[in-house]
């Protein structure tokens, strides 16, 4: 019924590939003794089957298992012995995944698309990812109930005990596959697999809601060097970690996210699926690491691969092991990963495989019910969600952002030494025209909203952070963003307000305090940061609850990962600042936010302006559709003044 199976059955009679694969090195050397064993992952699918962004509502070539199936059946074509692994991350992270979970359900015997569509790919195993928990318990178990593979993770535990190999797993830590690989006579021999996952212990704080009371995490490392001497006294061969965790440092550290380093170190493990980190290993990203070989894709001289997300790779650990009388053991290894597609150098994407027709039809019903859910409304806005006025005035399409990235953060603070700080939300206008043109703007009227809208409120797939700052970075901060104006002069008619260099992007609107801009006053940064005017003071009256900001004031604030770790280069965010970092996108914490609320209110509150300026007017463009809404801009003076170039409607500003 499905190739793909059948193919995968080839592994265990040793099928030669077919004459015309060109075959690996090690398929070609291996001795009469020697097996060459191919360990393929996936990891971080985040429910991307279809090659589709749902937000935009398009097809796309960058993500999709249905394409990474391709490369899998590629392996599978040109191996004699193969495994696929998943590494983690599945179950949430698309509108797909969203509407399964607040939409559908998954009841009881129901069957989650992303396992049907991974059930007819046909893994060998997979572990869990911190995303896994982002529905609940419940959802997590009913999901995984449906799949044809086992599905481990060592450390996170229902009853813990005095040590790992006491502790009650949420599911299996561990799992020993019994496969019989071709050796390089032809024969076949019996291999004992063993598979352990692992899962970042930060799980704890980031779905606080959904496992407080009722799981508990451990540190990865610890849990690893616990279990992987029970699998080899159990008589695993060989032993593969599942690391849904990142590269990072060597230093071990106790309860790190990114352990693969430390992990890789612990004796018995002879390679590591990676992950978490939304990115490629072996590849230059990781050059300079610790322990690291970038090139070669080894971590303390063990295979490890991070097959990128969204199944925009596929991870292939190549091994060439030999059967001795003790066992086997690996003699070498390589490790690549192969991606779906090439990105040229005009940034243009080029597909590198075609889709695997049985993967699409295996979730082609939830496809068309996503495509569905994605533009019906979701949640209604009581005011319009519009973006016109953004550079001008507090807007809706910016409050709104703040407003739930607000939401997002005070939960994450609960429990943290950074509770009971005030929060503030960073947040810029990304569709704000420019040079996107006069129908670049956000524009949702008043009345229901859709998945598909919210794609237009964040445009990038961010993922949320939180910094300390104190009072003096938080006036660097807008001082930064002040940089958007040109300066004006005091009593003159007509004067240019918008910089025309400066990135929409980079006006980070600061929702929680309030303040003025002067705009008599120069510039302090340049639109790439730098500091050209140290003693201009453009933010004035900044106040929190009523009162000035001192200096010395702490605050938490809200951001994104781009901003905090020094993009753009505002005081206050330059990677030293961060005290959270979230697993979320922005984008969907805005959807939750939504569904949380079911009518959201996103009226601006005007908590910034223009400091007054006694006879003086300036002229700003924005898209025509703008005198729709020119009524409803608060703490600003505005009126229509004629037509802009290329299309842009003017408006003229009374300071
Ligand atoms: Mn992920
Ligand atoms: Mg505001």
């Amino acid at each position: 019924m499905n190739s793909l199976n059948i193919s995968r059955r080839a592994f265990l009679t040793g099928t030669a590939g077919a004459t015309f694969v060109a075959m690996h090195p090690f398929s070609l050397r291996a001795q009469g003794a020697q097996a060459h064993l191919r360990i393929m992952e996936t990891t971080d699918l985040h429910v991307h089957v279809y090659p589709y962004d749902y937000y935009s509502d398009q097809p796309i070539d960058t993500v999709g298992l249905s394409r990474t199936a391709a490369r899998i059946a590629e392996v599978r074509a040109e191996a004699t012995n193969a495994l696929l692994l998943d590494n983690g991350d599945f179950l949430q992270g698309n509108p797909m995944g969203d509407y399964i979970a607040y939409e559908r359900g998954m009841k009881e015997g129901d069957m989650h698309p992303v396992i049907a569509a991974m059930n007819t790919v046909g893994f060998d195993a997979s572990t869990l990812g911190n995303h896994e928990f982002n529905y609940g318990l419940d959802f997590l178990t009913k999901s995984l109930a449906g799949a044809a593979f086992p599905v481990v993770c060592a450390n996170v535990v229902t009853e813990m005990g005095a040590t790992p190999r006491e502790d009650k797993t949420l599911v299996p830590p561990y799992v020993i596959l019994d496969r019989e690989v071709t050796l390089g006579d032809g024969t076949t021999a019996p291999i004992r697999v063993g598979i352990i996952g692992f899962v970042p212990p930060q799980i704890m704080t980031w779905d606080r809601q959904h496992l407080d009371g009722s799981v508990q995490a451990r540190d990865i490392v610890t849990t690893a060097e616990a279990w992987v001497p029970q699998i080899k006294e159990e008589g695993a061969d060989v032993i593969i970690a599942l690391s849904h965790s990142g590269i990072g440092s060597a230093q071990r550290e106790e309860m790190m996210e990114n352990a693969s380093v430390p992990l890789a170190a612990v004796d018995g493990i002879d390679a590591l699926m990676t992950g978490h980190s939304h990115l490629v290993f072996p590849s230059p990203d990781y050059a300079g690491y610790d322990m690291v070989n970038a090139d070669k894709g080894l971590i303390h001289g063990k295979p490890a691969v991070m097959g990128g997300f969204w199944g925009s790779h596929m991870g292939l650990i190549d091994l060439m092991l030999e059967r001795t009388a003790d066992g086997w053991t690996v003699l070498m290894a390589e490790a690549e990963a192969r991606p779906i597609f090439e990105r040229g150098e005009d940034r243009s994407i080029t597909p590198l495989v075609e889709d695997v027709p049985e993967v699409l039809a295996a979730v082609e019903t939830e496809h068309q019910a996503t495509l569905d859910y994605v533009r019906r409304a979701v949640g209604e806005t009581s005011a319009p969600l519009q973006s016109y006025f953004a550079l001008v005035a507090d807007d809706p399409s910016v409050q709104i952002v703040s407003n739930a990235q607000t939401w997002y953060i005070e939960q994450m603070m609960q429990g943290t030494e950074w509770e009971g700080l005030p929060i503030l939300s960073a947040a810029a206008p990304f569709k704000a025209g420019g040079r996107g043109g006069p129908e670049y703007y956000t524009d949702v009227p008043t009345g229901p909203v859709a998945i598909k809208n919210v794609a237009d409120l964040y445009l990038y797939p961010n993922t949320v952070r939180a910094v300390k700052i104190n009072g003096a970075q938080l006036k660097g901060w807008l001082e930064r963003s002040a940089g958007m104006f040109n300066q004006i002069t005091p009593g003159e008619a007509d004067q240019v307000l918008l910089s025309p260099d400066f990135p929409s992007y980079n006006f980070d609107v600061m929702d929680g305090v309030t303040y003025q801009i002067d705009l008599s006053q120069p510039a302090m940064f340049d639109k790439d940061g730098n500091v050209v005017a140290e003693d201009a003071n453009r933010i004035v009256n900044l106040m929190y609850d009523g009162a000035p900001v001192t200096n010395e004031m702490e605050f938490v604030v809200a951001t994104n990962n781009y901003r905090a770790g020094g993009g753009g280069s505002f005081p206050g965010a330059m990677g030293d600042t961060i005290i959270f970092e979230g697993p979320d996108t922005n984008r969907d914490v805005i959807v939750r936010y939504i569904v949380d609320q079911g009518t959201i209110n996103p009226s601006a509150d005007a908590n910034w302006t223009f400091a007054p300026m006694e006879g003086t007017t300036v002229l700003f463009d924005t898209g025509p559709k703008a005198a729709d809404y020119v009524a409803d801009v608060k703490g600003v003076s505005i009126e229509p003044a004629g037509e802009g170039p290329d299309g842009f409607a003017r408006f003229r500003i009374t300071l």
